[in-house]
């Protein structure tokens, strides 16, 4: 696996892998912030069977941290991280630095209004602007035709997906599933955070989605009653506090209450300073 450090050197590594494969399928593109896991793993498995070509990036990007937000305590585990992706088969690693990134005086940035002032950009105002900014910069310098996103970061997926459709990237989005710890809890880099204690509650994440998506099929239930649902599981944890339980439309973000048409279910809830986010799709629902 190559690692490029520099802009131009990753430009000419990805212009230069396009044309030594068959070009068929094309190049496939997965942004990482390292601490890599399962969940990580699987985008990469995904991409590398749908495409001629793998690349991946590491880059821990300030400007989608708040103040106060854990981007020095952020885990940073290079040497690991690229054994993982080299055998995952990754053909070339981006790892730059922020400098190499923010030229001083950069004051250009992508933002995608609305979608970014909700569910998770509610509680964390700034963050989508950061995210969608150093998306747009990493496509542009990779030239991907394919780009792996986790589902697990559901709102993320929706920002993203605007923002490739309202500036035309010739690029295809692809969300993957939520890879999970064997108990149910979403993978994460920062369920290193949690104490024994806290890791053992966060499963109340997964048990209240699930509460909520088996209620959706009842005759009589609609958004409303699911969010009640899942607020009430929530609040009988003494060490959670909740930030949001919505029930939304998937692409725009915005709260809904006809399940017919699917649903979006979304939780976000902090241990102590850990945030924690989760998340299950629903498709359309009828009741007979
Ligand atoms: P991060 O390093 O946290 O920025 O994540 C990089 C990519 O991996 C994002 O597209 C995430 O949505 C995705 N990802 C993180 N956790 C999971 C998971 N448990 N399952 C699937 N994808 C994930």
């Amino acid at each position: 696996m190559r690692i490029c450090r520099t802009i131009s050197e990753m430009q000419q590594a990805c212009r230069e892998l396009k044309r030594s494969t068959a070009q068929e399928r094309g190049l496939g593109f997965v942004p990482t912030m390292g601490a890599l896991h399962a969940g990580h793993l699987s985008l990469i498995a995904a991409a590398r069977a749908e495409c001629d070509a793998v690349v991946a990036s590491i880059f821990v990007n300030p400007r989608q941290f708040g103040v106060g937000e854990d981007y020095e305590i952020y885990p940073r585990e290079f040497e690991e991280d690229c054994r993982k992706l080299e055998s995952a088969g990754v053909e070339i690693l981006f790892a730059p630095t922020v400098d190499e990134m923010y030229r001083p005086g950069a004051t250009t940035f992508v933002e995608v209004e609305g979608i970014s002032d909700r569910l998770d950009g509610a509680s964390r105002p700034g963050h989508f602007r950061g995210v969608a900014t150093v998306v747009v910069k990493l496509f542009n310098i990779v030239g991907p035709d394919k780009a792996y996103f986790g589902q697990k970061d559901a709102a993320q997926v929706a920002v993203l997906r605007a923002m490739v459709r309202d500036l035309n990237f010739p690029v295809e989005l692809i969300a993957c599933a939520t890879a999970r710890e064997d108990d149910g809890l979403a993978m994460s880099s920062r369920n290193r955070y949690l104490s024994a204690e806290e890791r053992q509650r966060a499963l109340v994440l997964s048990h209240a989605l699930e509460t909520a998506k088996s209620l959706a099929k009842e005759k009589g239930s609609n958004a409303q009653t699911l969010r009640e649902a899942m607020l009430q599981k929530l609040k009988a944890e003494p060490l959670l506090r909740v930030d949001y339980a919505a029930v939304v439309d998937a692409d725009t973000l915005e709260p809904i209450e006809d399940l017919s048409n699917g649903a979006l279910i979304a939780l976000a809830a902090w241990f102590g300073k850990t945030r924690l986010i989760d998340n299950v799709l629903l498709g359309p629902v009828t009741h007979v």
